[in-house]
């Protein structure tokens, strides 16, 4: 059979959630996904585990969505995080909420979420293509043509669900994007969000420190949240939010106990001062970072000259990190721009000129912080895609 109701183009979250909801409302359904495998950048989210969502209130979440986030208040109100979580519990995936309100499944394995779209794909009897790579799009006497390598397949509603432009080693190269265009439709220009940032930092005894709620602070900007030190510079939420204001050249100030201010500080090493500085400072930062601060004074707290502790103090609270640029799109986590908003019904998430066709997900001008967010707008715009009915086009 070539002729479906509904195609979707492209089997990351966005696309699988739009195949689950299309079947659900009963129309015969093909995903093409031109990968072997469904979500294969999803499944590297949450560094391996799948940050499926977050659990913030509609506030969170739209804080959490920088890039045109109240474009989704439609979509939000048919659903929204809450009903991800019930949707995966429902489907037998225990879940388990982490620091800034991620959910993850108890398993820490991507594989435990992917399986379950997969098989509530299968139960709904949607017709899944891997290895199908999609090469033109037509649509004619209110037929979508869909070409892959093979064949053609047909149908009335065409959901293109095929990503931004980051990380093209996972599909996402931007052929949505040039659907769009094909039928005039805008596309807004791209630009890297959640970069990791490139430092000029020469302390490689930091590399592989993750460190959680540290305030980076650049130029007027200042973020608290967790932050990785890597070999090439900067990475975690932290410095992938301070991202967006990067421009290189400047130095970012890092304060690795934002929850002691300078005063507590030296008042609580006057208590440590029979300590040496290390062992004083391990017990309120990581060991590695301890030893890192304490390397030039391995001695007691009370040896250290009065101004060379001040000195100290600042360094610790303020650590001067030089920024040099950072990631390019291909290598950052998400991207900004993509279809123009303007183009398409907030409510059904189809194109106001051509009937019938939906975007769903990263493909949209919709750009947000790691954290869950982006599966969130990802999963749920692809739910409201699907449920779009032939009758209504
Ligand atoms: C390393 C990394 C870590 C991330 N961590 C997080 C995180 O922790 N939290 C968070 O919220 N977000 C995170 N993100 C962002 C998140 O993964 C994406 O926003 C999300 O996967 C986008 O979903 P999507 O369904 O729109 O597109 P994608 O997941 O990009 O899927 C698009 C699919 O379309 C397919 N496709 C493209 N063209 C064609 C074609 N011509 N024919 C057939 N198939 C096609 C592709 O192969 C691909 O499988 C991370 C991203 C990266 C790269």
């Amino acid at each position: 059979m070539n002729q479906f109701d509904t195609i979707i183009i492209g089997a990351g979250p966005a696309g699988m959630m739009a195949a689950i909801s299309s079947s659900f409302y009963d129309k015969s359904t093909l995903l093409l996904e031109k990968n072997k495998r469904l979500g294969k950048k999803l499944s590297g989210t949450g560094g391996g585990r799948c940050n499926v969502t977050n659990n913030g209130t509609l506030e969170d979440l739209l804080e959490g969505i920088p890039g045109n986030g109240r474009f989704l208040y439609s979509v939000f109100s048919q659903f929204d995080n809450h009903d991800i979580m019930n949707f995966f519990e429902d489907n037998g995936v225990k879940l388990k909420v982490e620091g800034h309100g991620r959910v993850f499944p108890t398993t820490d394995r991507s594989q435990t979420i992917i399986k379950a779209l997969e098989m509530k794909m299968l139960e709904n009897g949607v017709s899944i293509r891997t290895g199908c790579e999609v090469v033109s799009v037509k649509k004619s006497e209110e037929l979508f043509h869909v070409k892959t390598a093979e064949q053609v397949f047909t149908s009335r509603q065409l959901i293109v669900t095929t990503g931004g432009k980051t990380y093209p080693s996972t599909g996402s190269t931007g052929f949505g994007h040039e659907i769009a265009r094909h039928f005039k439709l805008e596309v807004t220009d791209f630009e890297a969000a959640e970069s990791p940032i490139l430092t000029d930092f020469p302390h490689k005894k930091l590399q592989g420190i993750s460190l959680d709620d540290v305030t980076l602070t650049y130029e007027k900007h200042s973020i608290t949240h967790d932050l990785l030190f890597t070999h090439f510079g900067l990475s975690g939420p932290a410095a992938l939010r301070l991202s967006s204001f990067v421009k290189g050249g400047e130095t970012a100030y890092l304060d690795v106990i934002p929850q002691i201010s300078s005063e507590k500080l030296a008042d609580y090493l006057q208590e440590q001062r029979e300590k040496s500085l290390k062992n004083a400072l391990k017990e309120i930062m990581p060991e590695r970072l301890a030893e890192f601060f304490a390397e030039n004074h391995n001695i007691k707290v009370k040896q250290i000259p009065q101004k060379e502790l001040e000195g100290l103090i600042q360094y610790i609270k303020a650590l001067p990190i030089p920024i040099t640029g950072k990631m390019s799109l291909a290598r950052s986590f998400v991207t900004k721009g993509g279809v123009e908003l303007s183009e398409i019904n907030p409510k059904t998430l189809e194109s106001k000129k051509i009937p019938g066709l939906h975007f769903a997900g990263e493909v949209l001008d919709i750009n947000a912080h790691t954290g869950g967010f982006n599966i969130t707008h990802c999963l749920c715009t692809g739910w409201v895609a699907g449920t779009q009915l032939p009758d209504s086009y």
